[in-house]
């Protein structure tokens, strides 16, 4: 009977539509962790502090260059002994009332003893060291970069945004808490390496002293995500994106070793010809995708996304090809749901009529949560499939990518609330950090580990950091002061 057959295909689509459009609906309802519902901002103390006094202070710590060079043969340690010496004068109370200790020479750690010793203590980081400014730039900065200048409503140069604003942010908040008698339940630390820019020693040396005193952490905030307002594709308004893990890191050296020779009668294959086929097939067989390290991200943002983008990813069952399609289709969103693979050294050769008896190329890899160093090597093994093509770690930096920190966490509900008290409509969301951050070197010690700046980025400001005319403003500056006086209070009672 053709008329009841289209009726039931007719029948089978539209339940198919419903069912699509109510999970679409579900879907950017659901809320992605409970926010926490039991305190209002207003039962939290904002003890008084002054703006232009916190902004003098980073001011003073900007014009002290400790700067992490590449090589560290350039580097002025001094300059961290004499910014901690400020910091003694700007945060007495600070120094009065917690224990100070320093590692790794110049890493500083912070204790708060809490009311309740029987609670795991919260500890809040950032760095001490900031990147040189590069000096064919130097001209192009309205105020030199390390003058610490305060113009225009803006503290300007390096680390006012990475991240010497978040060292600043957390003494005011905890010197204007201790000066109006507050005593948090929980301990709480603040602890600030001194050389995270050069992927160094300062925050391993801090865990292993909070291992050695026995300590294992409540939660922990480190720099990451801010609040992007524009630059996120497809988002309207502010998004604050909460960092919950970070991709690895492996760098391999490639090396093909063949007979050397005279350039007039070449063998047909060459160490240059078999490395650069090794290659080639590297770049032609990524590392698969997976949504399952921005699923979270996707739902937290639902709210301020397009439908269509809603629609896509609440019916992944049937537009996942899709979905990964439109986000490899872009080296952010790319780099996001695979481990991605970047060649960035080859080496061969020495005279033009002289065949290489060696050729060399560095392969540098950064590794999706969930996928270990030794499975990159085994992909990296396959793809390759050639025996002359031996690979090994370049010394010195690799790591694992980290877990990923629960989102279902009280420790996340309140940051997550925070966010929102001090920044209202903003949407919040879960995301892995793409750059490293010190937070990496805690999970030893914390499952609760979270990277995020209380700030509004706008697309200009992301090229400042590392970049020409570094700057933050007074009042960015004074809202992270009140939002980590508020978060400390937080996270010590829950
Ligand atoms: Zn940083």
């Amino acid at each position: 009977m053709p008329i009841t057959y289209v009726i039931i295909v007719l029948a089978i689509l539209l339940f198919l539509v419903a069912f699509i459009l109510i999970r679409t609906v579900l879907y950017s309802r659901a809320p992605l962790s409970s926010l926490a519902t039991g305190s209002a901002d207003e039962d939290f103390a904002s003890p008084e502090f002054d703006a232009l006094e916190a902004a003098k202070h980073l001011s003073e710590s900007v014009q002290v260059k400790t700067i992490s060079h590449e090589d560290p043969a350039e580097d002025s340690k001094e300059y961290f002994n004499l910014l901690q010496q400020e910091f003694e004068v700007m945060y007495p109370h600070v120094h009065q009332v917690m224990q100070k200790e320093i590692v790794g020479d110049y890493s500083l750690i912070f204790t708060w003893p809490g009311s309740n010793p029987e609670l795991e203590p919260v500890l809040f980081t950032s760095h001490q060291d900031v990147v040189p400014a590069d000096p064919d730039t130097l001209d192009q900065w309205t105020y030199p970069p390390f003058s610490g200048e305060i113009a225009e409503g803006f503290i300007w140069g390096r680390g006012t945004l990475d991240i010497k604003s978040q060292v600043i942010a957390l003494f005011e908040a905890a010197e204007s808490l201790i000066i109006s008698g507050y005593t948090p339940e929980r301990t709480v630390i603040l602890a600030f390496g001194h050389d995270e820019e050069v992927f160094g020693v300062g925050a391993k040396k801090i865990v292993a002293r909070l291992q050695e005193k026995g300590m294992h952490l409540h939660a922990l905030l480190d720099e990451g995500g801010t609040i992007y307002n524009g630059g996120l594709p497809g988002i309207a308004g502010q998004a604050a994106l909460i960092g919950i893990g970070e991709k690895g890191y492996l760098s391999l050296r490639f090396t093909v070793e063949m007979e050397g020779g005279h350039s007039s009668t070449p063998s047909n294959e060459t160490a240059i010809g078999i490395l650069s086929q090794a290659i080639t097939r590297l770049e032609t067989h990524p590392f698969p995708p997976s949504l399952h390290t921005v699923k979270g991200m996707f739902q937290g943002l639902a709210p301020a996304s397009p439908f269509s983008m809603q629609l896509a990813f609440a019916n992944l069952w049937l537009f996942k090809g899709m979905v990964i399609r439109q986000l490899s289709s872009n080296v952010e969103t790319d780099a996001a749901i695979r481990t991605t693979i970047a060649p960035t050294i080859f080496r061969s050769g020495v005279k033009d009529n002289i065949l290489p008896a060696k050729a060399e190329a560095v392969v540098n890899f950064r590794l999706l949560p969930g996928m270990s160093i030794a499975e990159a090597c085994n992909h990296v093994r396959e793809v390759i499939h050639d025996e002359r093509v031996h690979f090994e770690p370049l010394g010195g930096n690799a790591w694992e990518a980290t877990p990923v920190s629960p989102t279902d966490s009280a420790s996340y509900s309140e940051l997550a609330a925070c966010i929102i008290g001090f920044f209202p409509g903003t949407v919040t969301a879960p995301y892995i950090t793409l750059g490293g951050t010190d937070a990496r070197n805690y999970y030893v010690i914390c499952d609760n580990i979270y990277r995020f700046t209380p700030l509004i980025s706008l697309p200009e400001d992301l090229k400042r950091v590392h970049g020409v005319d570094e700057r933050i403003s007074i009042d960015a500056l004074a809202t992270m002061v009140k939002f980590f006086q508020q978060l400390m209070q937080r996270w010590s009672l829950n």
